[in-house]
């Protein structure tokens, strides 16, 4: 089992800030910022090309509460999710990174070579 279902069930402890039937968002272990939240789906999805748009409808205003609820709502926050290998992604559980707490630096990716296209 995954990492974050066995946060889900309680084998692995982690510190909750809210958590519904559908979903669950407790701190970062390794916080990048003042305030990182994460937010996953109690169920296993591996990632964001697997949710539905349904799950995403009923995750938007979870993520709200949370926002609302550790008081980033008003100064905002970053919204992450990295998606596959490419993106960067460990645990292969969906998750929302919340990032907030402080005015977010905003830097060019060091690999980042533009193609000729775009
Ligand atoms: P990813 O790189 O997959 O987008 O992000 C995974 C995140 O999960 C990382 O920010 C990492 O610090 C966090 N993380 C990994 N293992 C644990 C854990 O056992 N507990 C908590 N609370 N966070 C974890
Ligand atoms: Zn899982």
């Amino acid at each position: 089992m995954c990492i974050f279902c066995q946060i889900v069930k309680g084998e692995i402890p982690s510190n909750k800030v809210l958590e519904d039937d559908d979903f669950l968002c407790f701190h970062d272990i390794n916080p990048a910022a003042p305030v990182h939240l994460l937010v996953i789906p109690k169920e296993h999805i591996e990632k964001f090309q697997d949710v539905s748009g349904e799950m995403m409808a009923k995750m938007t205003p979870f993520i709200q509460k949370v926002a609302q609820l550790m008081e980033l709502d008003e100064n905002g926050y970053r919204l992450i999710t990295n998606n596959g290998r490419d993106g960067g992604q460990e645990v292969g559980h969906l998750h929302f990174h919340i990032l907030g707490g402080t005015r977010l630096a905003w830097h060019r990716f060091d690999d980042a070579h533009p193609k000729e296209s775009l």
